[in-house]
């Protein structure tokens, strides 16, 4: 018998509930003959501002480039130092050294997986010019210390909101808390395009017009260059898929804290979490009643021997990803940084042991049944 399988993610369950939309809006752009930024990209950024509760939004080429567009907006300099965290995609990291800032990396909560608010003040120097909290995996960080830490020394704040369209601290929404915030519309993310895509949200107006001429080539008029920006725009067709499935985003969020709630229940009732071979990603919203809103862009599990247990839901048609491998101190480029294995024992330990399994809307019963089995078997617990 062939195993049941489970992807880490099925984007095709979700496009067949939503085909005929998507394909009369992309049909409209086509004979429209209008592809780069327009009246629909111009509509989405409305759209998605509201969404996030800030005033302005601009469609950006990708995640990266929202984060990247977002620095050169406040003119980070070379030799500037970026306060983030290193348990994160690349990019976070990427960004600041292509700037030829300096990435200054403070370790994480191991709750929450995201920046530990007491760890920054140390790190903070003559240099620092910004913070960049990544909300991690759906989860915002815990802004309030952030931002007041912010406030009293007078730097920027800049939210990865990559991963957490939707997500809220305390009733605001990720990426209208800080200064400027970053949405990736990578495929894989809750709100995914058909390629890449991204947005820079935020509410001051000098920003917006900054980022509005920076995606441009720095031009305010066509052909004139105030400052060297360069070609980050958003393109019509990924704005009117976006804007579709932008009304179903909520519903797919909510199906997701479902199917999490459901794995909560059933990884507690497996005696895993009890025998401490599984802990479940709830707890740090669970603390201060539900404060922070999860959407759950991936559901991440600490395990014990996780590359094995990897393997052997691999082996059992069950998709399961680690995210991520290697923090962001111990990669190769950023050796110069002088970080060495033990620097930031947090993040490490949590690229040890971190697993995300799948969790998508469209998930049954029966596949949550299977996957919550299949590590059970692993353990010996079944
Ligand atoms: C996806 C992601 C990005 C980058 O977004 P792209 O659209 O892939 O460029 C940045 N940061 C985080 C945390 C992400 O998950």
């Amino acid at each position: 018998m062939t195993p049941m399988q489970v992807p880490l993610l099925d984007l095709k369950a979700q496009y067949a509930g939503i085909r005929a939309e998507i394909k009369a809006a992309i049909d409209e752009v086509c004979e429209s003959q209008a592809f780069i930024l327009g009246p629909r990209v111009e509509h989405l950024e409305r759209q998605i501002a509201a969404y996030c509760g800030a005033k302005y939004g601009l469609g950006v080429s990708s995640g990266t480039d929202a984060l990247l567009v977002a620095l050169m907006a406040l003119e980070i300099r070379p030799g500037d130092e970026i306060i983030t965290a290193p348990f994160t995609f690349f990019s976070t990291g990427g960004v600041i050294a292509r700037l030829n800032a300096k990435p200054v990396f403070v370790d994480i909560d191991p709750v929450s997986f995201n920046l530990d608010p007491s760890r920054i003040r140390g790190a903070i120097t003559a240099k620092t010019r910004a913070i960049i909290p990544v909300h991690l995996f759906g989860q915002s960080s815990d802004m309030d210390p952030i931002m007041e830490l912010a406030e009293e020394r007078g730097l920027y704040v800049v939210e990865d909101a990559a991963q957490s369209i939707g997500a809220e601290y305390k009733g605001k929404r990720c990426g209208s808390i800080g200064h400027l915030g970053c949405l990736s519309f990578f495929p894989s993310k809750n709100l995914g395009g058909f390629g890449d895509g991204g947005m820079v949200v935020c509410s001051d107006p000098a920003l917006y017009e900054r980022v509005k001429a920076l995606r441009v080539h720095g031009s305010r008029t066509k052909y004139y260059h105030a400052f060297v920006g360069g070609n980050f725009r958003l393109d019509a067709l990924q704005a009117a898929v976006l804007g579709v499935k932008l009304n179903y985003l909520d519903g797919w969020s909510e199906g997701r804290r479902a199917n999490a709630l459901y794995y909560d229940r059933a990884f507690r009732a497996s005696g895993l979490v009890e025998k401490g071979d599984v802990a479940t990603p709830t707890a740090a919203y669970k603390n201060g009643g539900d404060v922070h809103y999860h959407i759950y862009n991936q559901y991440t599990l600490r395990v014990e021997n996780r590359d094995r247990l990897q393997a052997h839901l691999k082996e059992n048609g069950i998709g399961c990803e680690v995210y991520y491998p290697l923090p962001l101190h111990l990669q190769e480029c950023f050796a110069g940084l002088g970080y060495s294995r033990g620097s930031l024992p947090v993040s490490e330990e949590a690229s040890r042991q971190a697993l995300s399994i799948p969790i998508y809307p469209e998930l049954t019963d029966a596949m949550k049944d299977y996957v919550v089995a299949k590590i059970r078997a692993f353990y010996k617990l079944s």
